[in-house]
């Protein structure tokens, strides 16, 4: 059995930055922005460079103690709760930009840099990097979750945007994998091993991404539809037509009905598409134009497009405020949240299907989708304490997980397992799940690395 109170009284001499074990510090680490219950962490160590990190790792090997990796806490699947206790390692002092190149288009960041960070130091620089989940997450959890956002339609999720990591293994020993080269053929490949791992085979405290130019001109569409498949049909010919279709966000027509609530006008009883293209000014007006078509042929009505910058705010603004318009639909309801990805071709089937269920089971669910990536959520709006309606939800995302695995999709596009989705790795893995317990093994043997995520027992 480790002996906690000796690791944590050794801890401090092993390691140079910041353990903490007050009650307030360790309850900010026991938690997440998923509904799992929070447990807290025996202690929190804010390393302040690599060295010190897997002096940590180190000491913790020795202890046999979990290490839980923390970034900013805003996972929605309970990665980050420490459920064995242990160390709870916070990234945010492994803070800094170290290198931006323009020529390679490329920087390099410590773990703990945001992405909002990251976009403030790339301001004036003709240069973005596209990840943008919904939160200001860190680098190292946005690697670790394999995040992804609105733009992955053209600019792809973290998976597509790595180049480079540098991570603390179980044993303490610090590692690069891949290289500030564009491609390469090189042995493994180990960089993708660590995305979406989940802080489950080591601790990531240096990341390389790749940049993109800042698009010349942005053309934003938004259009009402009367069916999925309509929608479904807009996105899909916009995006054969070789457009440079940059976001495609959908809102079904029960999330509709929050906007209408929220803004106190009547309910039009639409589904709406918001639509993004980057191109350069002289061919906007044109694209903006073949957008319209081609929304208007898939039976979209009250089509807006622009291409000037105050438009496409206004065009997007009821996007922007989703999360508001799912709250008005049952103020005060705790929000489960589903998070599949299918095959775009598979889209209309199974949200039809799951519109079934929903109403089987007598739950109210607004639908989000990054329509173009085939990754929808369905914010579950349950009462709190209602155990019936909490289990109804379980019910619906465990029967939802069963029917994106079989149309050929994923039971998480961009949240990862954590705790929750442990359950149903086998069914969405099968044979292959043995071998990702044979990686587990092989990099963490002791288990120490954020054990009870990812991997069910
Ligand atoms: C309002 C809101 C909107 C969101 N929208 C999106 C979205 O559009 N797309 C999307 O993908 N996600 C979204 N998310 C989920 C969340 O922001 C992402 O999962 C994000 O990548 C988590 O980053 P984090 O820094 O908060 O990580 P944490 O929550 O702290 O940790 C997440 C996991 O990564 C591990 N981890 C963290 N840092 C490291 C590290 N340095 N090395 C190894 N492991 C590490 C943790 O142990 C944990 O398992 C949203 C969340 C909220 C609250």
């Amino acid at each position: 059995m480790p002996d906690r109170a000796a690791f944590i009284e050794t801890l401090p001499s092993a390691v140079e930055g910041d353990v903490q074990t007050g009650s307030s510090i360790l309850d900010l680490h026991a938690d997440d922005e998923s509904p799992f219950r929070a447990h807290r962490p025996d202690a929190v160590f804010t390393p302040t460079s690599t060295e010190d990190a897997a002096r940590a790792v180190r000491h913790c090997a020795e202890h046999r103690i979990p290490v839980t990796p923390f970034g900013v806490g805003s996972g929605q699947e309970g990665g980050a709760i420490p459920l064995n206790g242990g160390l709870s390692i916070d990234t945010s002092s492994l803070n800094r930009v170290l290198e931006v190149s323009t020529e390679d288009m490329t920087c390099l960041v410590e773990a703990g840099v945001t992405r909002l960070q990251l976009e403030a130091e790339l301001r004036g620089k003709g240069l973005f990097f596209p990840v943008d989940p919904g939160a200001d997450a860190s680098i190292g959890g946005m690697i670790s979750t394999g995040a992804s956002g609105t733009l992955t339609p053209l600019y792809g999720s973290m998976k597509d945007n790595v180049l480079e990591l540098e991570v603390v293994t179980a044993g303490g020993e610090i590692v690069r994998t891949g290289s500030a080269a564009r491609k390469s053929s090189s042995g493994y490949n180990l960089t993708q091993l660590f995305v979406a791992a989940e802080g489950t085979l080591g601790l990531v405290t240096k990341v390389r991404l790749k940049l993109h130019p800042l698009p010349e001109a942005r053309v934003a569409v938004r259009a009402r539809f009367e069916t999925v498949f309509d929608a479904v049909t807009a996105v899909t010919q916009l995006t054969a037509s070789g457009v440079p279709l940059a976001r495609a966000e959908f809102m079904d027509r029960v999330l509709m009905r929050g906007v209408s609530l929220m803004q106190k006008v009547p309910d039009e009883g639409c589904h709406l598409l918001c639509l993004e293209i980057h191109s350069d000014e002289t061919t906007a007006p044109d694209r903006a134009e073949l957008a319209k078509e081609l929304c208007r042929e898939a039976g979209g009505v009250a089509i807006r497009a622009s291409w000037r910058t105050e438009e496409i705010s206004e065009i997007w603004s009821v996007r922007h405020r989703a999360a508001e318009a799912e709250r008005h639909l049952k103020p005060g309801a705790d929000v489960i949240v589903t998070d599949v990805c299918v095959p775009i071709s598979k889209l209309s089937t199974i949200i039809a299907d799951a519109t079934t269920e929903l109403d089987r089971l007598g739950l109210t669910a607004p639908l989000s989708m990054h329509l173009a990536d085939g990754n929808f959520h369905y914010a579950l709006l349950v009462a709190p304490g209602d155990a019936h309606e909490a289990q109804d939800a379980q019910t619906f995302k465990t029967w939802l997980a069963q029917k994106a695995v079989d149309v050929g999709g994923t039971i998480s596009g961009e949240h990862g397992i954590g705790i929750g989705k442990r359950a149903l790795m086998d069914m969405a893995h099968g044979p292959a799940l043995p071998l990702m317990r044979v990686i587990k093994q092989a990099l963490d043997p002791d288990n120490i690395f954020n054990p009870g995520k990812v991997l069910p027992e």
